[in-house]
């Protein structure tokens, strides 16, 4: 006996041994194909409200509450963890040196303020992505 194939979701590490999903690489949990759960999650597409405020306000360089430091360095923390970012095949090893640097300084512990988060965003820009 041959073992059943079976797939694991790269976003909530669900197994499924549904011939379906399979095929078509499909996540039941989180009710997404797998090639779109591993995109990263821009502010604008969110429905929430409360991150989109923060947003808001830091462009437009408006004061920002603690809270909204905490939301945007939790939305710069998952954006820059998508596995996305490491599927590039021309990627080198500076490059992944770059991506390792840009996910250690997004820790909250260095995400503090928004000179912080600024100095974030140039080095993001430097390396070529920009979430903003
Ligand atoms: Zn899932």
């Amino acid at each position: 006996m041959s073992p059943q194939p079976y797939i694991v979701c790269p976003k909530c590490g669900m197994v499924s041994h549904n011939p379906n999903d399979v095929r078509e690489r499909y996540c039941g949990n989180c009710h997404g194909f797998h090639i779109d759960l591993l995109k990263p999650g821009y502010w604008m597409n969110e429905t929430g409200g409360e991150l989109v405020l923060a947003m808001h306000r830091y462009l437009k360089g408006q004061p920002l509450t603690l809270r909204d430091i905490s939301l945007i360095g939790a939305y710069i923390r998952q954006w820059i963890e998508s596995p996305v970012w490491e599927q590039n095949p021309h990627m080198d090893d500076a490059g992944r040196e770059g991506l390792a640097a840009l996910r250690v300084t997004a820790a909250a512990r260095f995400l503090t303020n928004r000179k912080a988060i600024d100095a974030w965003m140039a080095m993001a820009e430097d390396f070529g992505v920009d979430p903003l």
